[in-house]
């Protein structure tokens, strides 16, 4: 069939498989564990409930301003002021169907064809995937011995004078790694010297454990809004579990703004009315869930990590944040692909492998799950992989006895 080459390339979801094997298993009644998922369980703050309701019900449901609502405009500049201190305009915010639309209006809206955009690895899957579709090359800086933090000095190396963005997710999916303010202060010194764009994905930013706070890039400027290279997105996916919502938004200076609204208005026209309502009504009410959503996290990160700990082989670098869990698993297994069907098959467990992160080796264990699951998943694992531990499990009411090793 004749297709576009470029959109041919672009690779499908890595969950998306992995979730339909799954899905196959539970209809055959087998107790499947997804610790693939990238959302948390709770149901959307009730505020964001009656907002989007009380817009719904006024049937009055129409086209809205590309660049998103005044009202939701202004509870993100609010956002912005509280959680960054950085006083913003209208005009430097851009709200889109989530934070994956915002950034890839961005990448779309800054690159040229061969631009260069570093990525540190493992970073998130869509990056790449974005930034070919923008006709851009991904130019990943791998962290040696195992870290996941690059010194500058490794960043600067793959450095081009075509490098025209560098994309940070702090703290990271998939490895929960909050980089050092160190890093983000040289970085955006480096990017302002060198006419870089800092992206900024904040999507987890207020995920973070053990009383870490994620430093604001803004801290480490000297430059108005306008002059900086540092450009931020954000949304209300994670924080507030609303990822079904989808609404995210980009902040930037104004002429950037500009172009992401023109290639919006193109393109998907505008952000539904009573989605972005319910954005509004879950930045302006209560915060404290978005608290309880990280005190639950902290304490699901402290019992995956005291499992995983104790797991013979596997190495794993605590997360500051997020939910998920990167684990080194070479000792079992040196293909993550194969190690994750490997597990859905034997364990009816879901993780995601580390080669689509861009580390291969590792897997991803989210840990926004009940702690039943993750007590039993872990269990599971060891006794598919570990030759230690007792042949013979219960999964859901079967009993089964290990016989490959
Ligand atoms: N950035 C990162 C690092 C993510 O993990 C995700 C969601 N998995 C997104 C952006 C996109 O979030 P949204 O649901 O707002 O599109």
């Amino acid at each position: 069939m004749s297709l576009s080459t470029l959109a041919k390339s672009i690779a499908e979801s890595p969950t998306l498989k992995l979730n339909e094997e799954a899905q196959k298993l539970r209809e055959r009644g087998e107790a499947v564990i997804n610790m693939g998922v990238g959302e948390p369980k709770n149901k959307a703050p009730l505020n964001a409930i009656l907002s989007s309701a009380a817009k719904l019900t006024t049937g009055d449901i129409k086209y809205s301003p590309t660049d998103g609502i005044p009202s939701l405009k202004k509870a993100i500049l609010r956002y912005t002021e509280e959680n960054y201190d950085k006083i913003v305009r209208p005009e430097n915010v851009i709200v889109s169907s989530g934070a994956k639309q915002s950034l890839f209006n961005l990448l779309y809206t800054i690159l040229n064809p061969q631009d260069e955009v570093i990525l540190l690895a493992p970073y998130w899957v869509s990056y790449p995937e974005m930034i070919k579709m923008c006709w851009g090359v991904p130019v990943v800086v791998t962290p040696e011995d195992g870290r996941f933090e690059p010194t500058l000095a490794e960043v600067e190396e793959r450095v081009s004078s075509s490098t025209k963005a560098i994309i940070l997710n702090s703290p990271n999916n998939p490895s929960g790694w909050l980089y050092s303010e160190e890093l983000v202060a040289s970085l955006v010194d480096f990017c302002e010297r060198r006419d870089i764009y800092l992206i900024m994905d904040d999507i987890y930013h207020k995920l973070v454990f053990d009383g870490r706070v994620v430093p604001a890039a803004y801290k480490f400027t000297t430059k108005d809004l306008e002059s900086s290279k540092i450009v931020v997105v954000n949304g209300i996916s994670k924080l507030y579990g609303m990822t079904g919502f989808r609404i995210g938004w980009c902040v930037a200076p104004k002429p950037i703004v500009e172009v992401m609204t023109n290639v919006q208005v193109q393109t998907t026209s505008c952000t539904s009315v009573v989605l972005q309502a319910a954005a509004e009504g879950a930045l302006n009410g209560l915060q404290g869930l978005v608290e309880s959503l990280r005190m639950t996290m902290e304490n699901n990160r402290s019992v995956i990590v005291q499992e995983l700990k104790s797991f013979t082989g596997v190495k794993i670098v605590e997360p500051r944040g997020t939910f998920y869990a990167f684990p080194d698993f070479r000792a079992y297994n040196k293909s993550s692909v194969e190690l994750a069907s490997f597990l859905l098959k034997k364990a009816k467990v879901v993780v995601v492998p580390g080669k689509e992160f861009g580390l291969e080796g590792h897997i991803r264990l989210s840990f926004a799950v009940t702690v039943k699951d993750i007590t039993e998943s872990i269990a599971r694992l060891k006794w598919a992989l570990d030759p230690n531990s007792p042949n013979e499990i219960y999964i859901g009411d079967r009993k089964l006895v290990r016989d490959w090793m």
